[in-house]
């Protein structure tokens, strides 16, 4: 048995293969296209069982012969992943759906689900011997970086979106990172820059998809539920879609199970964007293979889904969407918060962006796209707790006021 079975780079364009170990390219030095980690599954297969993972102990290094790190010595962890798979009981019923699940990833360590992503990218650049690192953030992603930075003790530069909101910008600093504010045209601009300082400054950098580690966590979504499940596939994985990192490396993650035949099906992904800006929806919708720069992000309040565009045409995320026949919704402000309190209600306190996924079943299951027997599950990647006015803007019916007076409490209660 090998702790990791991750074997080398391909790239998507060209499809050289490149060595893993040792190496700290981002993206190919043939033809500039991504990078993706390939792994030996065959000899996996004859290795492993799929009970192995239970017995240990919880985080997303559960999983780590799935993952590209090779010495267990240079993880950086602060218990990420295991989170609660909760079986809806509101929405479900008001939906009429029978079998609707949340991943609750509002109580991962720094609030969202990006601490899958910076817990393996971070070790694995530790690994490489990197002490500085850049990303690109519209808010969690930053805080997480700046958290995981900190634990590794590497340096951490965050270009910090203009429009995320200051309460995460704090969250930056106060775990030790530095944040720059980011004022761009589009994504393009962003990946172009820091594609230049990678080769010019030697600067090893974070963002999707041009690091080709951070979605490689993100397949732990997979792994996770399908053994909550007990490794039987959902018919359905509802993300919220920014880059696409989350949707893109949980349909990895069913490939390989998959490919080890550990399950019978994959699921459909759907993916979800405001009506604001939802460039990946736009292009899906209208059977494109290439996502265009589309809406004005200043417009809602999903600030982690925001993006007005997509890194590479956004092209891992529509084969996605493409391969396993799924599907795409955008939502409206009123809907986000509607659904937003449905998940207060199942006792989750959501973000607008995973709120969306919510706001969008709604749609779905109108529409009569998803039927409703189906298994579904709603991946609640942040924590509305990093944007309280969100939730302060909304949920501010005029409360009631009492003295300690029992008469005055008797007629309140009474009163309803
Ligand atoms: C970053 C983020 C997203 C979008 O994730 P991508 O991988 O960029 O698609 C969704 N929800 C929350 C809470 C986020 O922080
Ligand atoms: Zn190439």
């Amino acid at each position: 048995m090998k702790w990791t079975y991750a074997s080398s780079y391909q790239c998507d364009g060209c499809k050289r293969m490149f060595p893993l170990r040792n190496n700290k390219i981002t993206t190919c030095t043939h033809c500039g296209e991504l990078l993706e980690v390939r792994y030996d599954l065959n000899t996996m297969k004859q290795d492993i069982d799929k009970n192995t993972f239970k017995q240990r102990k919880k985080s997303i290094w559960r999983w780590h012969e799935f993952l590209p790190l090779h010495d267990e010595k240079n993880i950086i962890s602060l218990g990420e992943g295991d989170t609660p798979l909760v079986p809806s009981i509101y929405i479900g019923k008001k939906l009429g759906l029978k079998n609707l699940y949340l991943k609750n990833d509002t109580l991962m360590p720094t609030g969202s689900f990006k601490d899958r992503g910076f817990s393996l990218a971070l070790s694995f650049a530790r690994e490489l011997g990197v002490t500085q690192g850049l990303t690109y953030s519209s808010g969690n992603a930053g805080v997480s970086f700046a958290a995981y930075s900190q634990r590794g003790e590497m340096n951490a530069a965050v270009l910090i979106e203009y429009l995320a909101n200051p309460l995460k910008k704090a969250l930056i600093q106060l775990c030790g990172g530095q944040s720059i504010v980011l004022h761009y045209e589009s994504m393009e601009d962003i990946t172009m820059m820091l594609e230049e300082a990678s080769r010019k400054l030697n600067l090893y950098q974070f963002v999707n998809f041009i690091n080709p580690i951070r979605h490689e966590a993100m397949k732990t979504y997979a792994y996770e539920i399908t053994e909550a499940l007990d490794w039987k596939s959902p018919d359905y994985m509802v993300h919220p879609v920014g880059t696409g990192g989350g949707l893109y490396g949980t349909w990895k993650g069913f490939l390989e199970l998959n490919e080890l035949g550990w399950i019978d099906k994959l699921p459909k992904m759907a993916a979800v964007q405001p009506e604001a800006t939802g460039p990946h929806v736009k292009a899906f919708n209208k059977g494109q293979h290439v996502v265009e720069k589309t809406g004005d992000p200043s417009k809602t309040m999903a600030q982690s889904i925001s993006a007005d565009s997509a890194i590479k045409d956004g092209r891992r995320v529509l084969n996605a969407l493409y391969d396993s026949e799924g599907l795409a919704e955008a939502v409206k402000e009123a809907e986000i918060v509607e659904a937003m309190n449905d998940l207060g209600k199942e006792g989750i306190i959501a973000d607008p962006a995973s709120a969306a996924t919510v706001a969008s079943l709604k749609k779905l299951t109108n529409k009569s796209l998803i039927p409703s027997d189906s298994t579904i599950v709603c991946v609640i990647t942040g924590s509305g707790l990093k944007q309280p006015k969100a939730i302060e803007s909304h949920f501010n019916e005029e409360t009631k006021n009492i003295n300690a007076d029992f008469k005055e409490l008797t007629k309140i209660l009474t009163d309803i």
